[in-house]
């Protein structure tokens, strides 16, 4: 052992670092299945009732980047995927400007797995029933960041009621895990002028990312 860390134990200030394994241990299929058939099967609020099918999830499931909306909307119900239509096309494009592809390195998900019915916000009872799920998808993601897409999701993780334009622009955590808040790309298509500040907020995420 070195003086230095001699002198720093004694003072009981040793370990200085750890060096952090990316994963703690990926999670396997295994860890899926009964999640996955735990969504599909769910009929823990009325929103079973309307849906054509839950919608789960998308992407790599050892990402570094994990993005979170708000709920299914028409599309998303039809084709059991998160962000496939009008939102989703913005999203993607969002995506392509920071170099990321839904494909690769990239998980998103919505904070509820069905659709609301006329695409009205999400109750809180619904959140409140929900919302394990997103969980326990972020604890086996293991993500190295998680971008926060909307009131729903941010204020969800956060456990706040402030307002995306108060919580954007800096580094929060959920759990240990780095979390940056930006506008839901369906709120970007009706208010084009705060597109430049979803911008800003993606620079932000890809410049947080290199220093994790
Ligand atoms: N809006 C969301 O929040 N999620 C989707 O999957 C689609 C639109």
């Amino acid at each position: 052992m070195s003086r230095r860390s001699e002198v720093l134990r004694e003072m009981g200030l040793a370990p200085v670092w750890r060096l952090r394994t990316r994963k703690e241990a990926p999670a396997e299929v295994g860890d899926w299945i009964p999640l996955k058939s735990a969504v599909a099967n769910c009929r823990a609020c009325a929103l079973h009732e309307g849906r054509t099918q839950t919608v789960f999830g998308v992407g790599d499931e050892n990402a570094d980047w994990m993005l979170i909306g708000e709920a299914p909307g028409a599309e998303e119900d039809r084709l059991g995927d998160p962000f496939v239509g009008q939102a989703g096309k913005l999203l993607d494009n969002m995506l392509a400007a920071i170099g990321l592809n839904r494909r690769e390195n990239v998980y998103i998900a919505n904070v509820l797995k069905c659709r609301p019915p006329g695409n009205r916000n999400p109750e809180p009872e619904e959140v409140a029933k929900c919302s394990p799920f997103l969980i326990r998808q972020i604890g086996l993601i293991q993500p190295k960041l998680i971008v926060a897409m909307g009131r729903f999701a941010a204020q969800t993780l956060l456990a706040t009621d402030a307002s995306i334009a108060s919580l954007r622009g800096r580094v929060h955590q959920y759990q240990g895990v780095p979390l940056i808040v930006t506008y839901h790309p369906a709120y970007l298509l009706r208010n084009l002028p705060d597109k430049a500040k979803a911008w800003e907020d993606l620079v932000f995420a890809r410049k947080t990312m290199r220093t994790l």
